[in-house]
């Protein structure tokens, strides 16, 4: 046990000594090796060194390079080393985060975490959370909080009698909603076509003076970060008017709500805080490692009816269970995680790793205009839309940019246009990684352009 641990170890020391020198994406050769583990399974154990060793050989070559320095495709973020670490150290530690007599540890440090990010991300301090996998399951959760507070001042029991014969809900989203907030409001019965869609600007925002006609009976869904553009939502009218009516606000900020922990970028946040829940993500700009989402609800109650087995009130000496906050019961001890980055970073850390990943977006717009390529977004935040030309271009260059190896990119296509996408969200990154992309994308550029 002792050693197979050591060799692991060593192990993982070598794949990230080589991250810097090796493709990005995969090689194909990499791809290749991997019909060595399609395999009928045998009778007979084997040695745990053995796995270990078949793993590493045929697994990390063939794994994406994306907690390296250089990889800024979707919005993923790297593991910084302390956040890194603790995982490694939750994993032997194998607790369940589900209750509280079953992990005091994981229970302790998930609420210090929790009253952290309420401080990092400037969010009421009052704010019950969950600690779930990703932003999908944080709107999921956060959504199902909505739905039992709306029907219940309706006078509805949403969780005992479910939505058949119910006060009906209209559900708000921008045009540009994110497709995870969607699935979830189908998940929860909503139906993912029966929203009501607001118009979006030439940012992808919400378009406040098409705004429809709120009440008591909708949930609005608004969203910090734009997955192409970065862009926020007009948070504080669209607050304003939703409370007025008596509505509901939830919040998908995946990535951007973390905009608030960084004093030049907090602006951009402006009247988020004022909504009733949030999702975000700690995998992605937190740089903790996957999986990591965390759902904020202003008022816990809302969140505790939600989730917990009993929708009856629990005693006044009731001391929080996770389980009755999350959707899951059995659960890693995901919160470790997000403590131990928070730790190692403070504010000031987090501020400079949102500040530092901004600065290198705005530096990759501007040397991409500087070789005269369009760039179709604000840069404000961390992603940047490059075209390269027409459709047909932008895809050979991006295909070429993959094919390269010294950085990874993806394709997106935002009102009617193939493009490019950066984002540039992980800790790892450093101005010569910079530098080095921008020279790879342009050099691919001009050379796709000359063929
Ligand atoms: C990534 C993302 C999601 C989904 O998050 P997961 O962690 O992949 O579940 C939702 N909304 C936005 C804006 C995102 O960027």
């Amino acid at each position: 046990m002792n050693n197979l641990l050591k060799s692991v170890t060593e192990r993982a020391i070598k794949y990230q000594q080589g991250l810097d020198s090796r493709s990005v994406a995969p090689s194909n050769e990499a791809l290749e090796q991997l019909v060595e583990l399609d395999v009928p399974l045998q009778d007979e154990p084997i040695a745990d060194e053995e796995i270990i060793a078949l793993l590493d050989r045929v697994g990390s070559p063939a794994t994406v390079a994306t907690s390296g320095g250089r990889y800024f495709g979707f919005v993923i973020g790297g593991s910084l080393p302390a956040a890194q670490a603790a995982t490694l150290l939750v994993d032997v530690w194998d607790q369940n985060a589900c209750l509280r007599v079953m992990s005091p540890i994981s229970i302790a440090l998930e609420e210090i975490a929790l009253r952290w990010l309420l401080d990092v991300l400037a969010l009421p301090h009052e704010c019950g959370a969950s600690f779930v996998t990703g932003a999908s399951m944080a709107n999921f959760t956060g959504l199902a909080a909505a739905r039992h507070a709306v029907l219940a001042r309706a006078g509805w029991d949403v969780e005992a009698k479910g939505l058949y014969g119910a006060p009906e809900i209209t559900v708000v989203v921008g045009e540009e909603v994110h497709a995870t907030v969607i699935k979830a409001l189908g998940l929860l019965g909503f139906g993912r076509k029966r929203v009501v869609t607001v118009p979006t600007d030439e940012q992808g925002r919400m378009r406040v003076d098409v705004l429809p006609s709120l009440s008591a009976t909708t949930i609005i869904c608004i969203q910090a970060g734009n997955v192409n553009t970065g862009a926020f939502d007009p948070a504080q009218e669209i607050c304003a008017a939703a409370h007025r009516a008596g509505a509901w606000v939830h919040v998908d900020g995946a990535f951007g709500l973390w905009a608030a922990a960084a004093p030049d970028r907090a602006y951009l946040m402006k009247g988020f805080a004022d909504a009733d829940s949030w999702a975000t993500d700690g995998h992605k700009w937190l740089n903790v490692p996957y999986d990591s989402g965390i759902a904020f609800v202003r008022n816990p109650d809302h969140l505790r009816a939600a989730m917990a087995f009993t929708a009856e009130y629990l005693p006044q000496a009731y001391k929080r269970e996770p389980l009755d906050f999350t959707p899951e019961a059995s659960r890693r001890a995901r919160g470790v995680a997000v403590w131990a980055a928070l730790r190692a970073l403070g504010r000031k850390g987090v501020a400079d790793l949102v500040e530092r990943t901004c600065t290198y977006a705005a530096r990759f717009a501007d040397g991409l205009k500087a070789a005269g390529y369009k760039v179709l977004n604000d840069v404000l935040l961390n992603q940047v839309l490059v075209s390269f030309g027409d459709d047909v271009m932008t895809r050979k260059v991006i295909a070429a940019i993959q094919a390269d190896g010294t950085c990874w990119c993806g394709e997106t296509v935002w009102h009617g246009q193939v493009l490019m996408r950066i984002s540039v969200s992980s800790w790892a990154t450093t101005e010569t990684d910079v530098e080095r992309s921008l020279n790879a994308m342009v050099r691919l550029a001009h050379e796709q352009a000359a063929l």
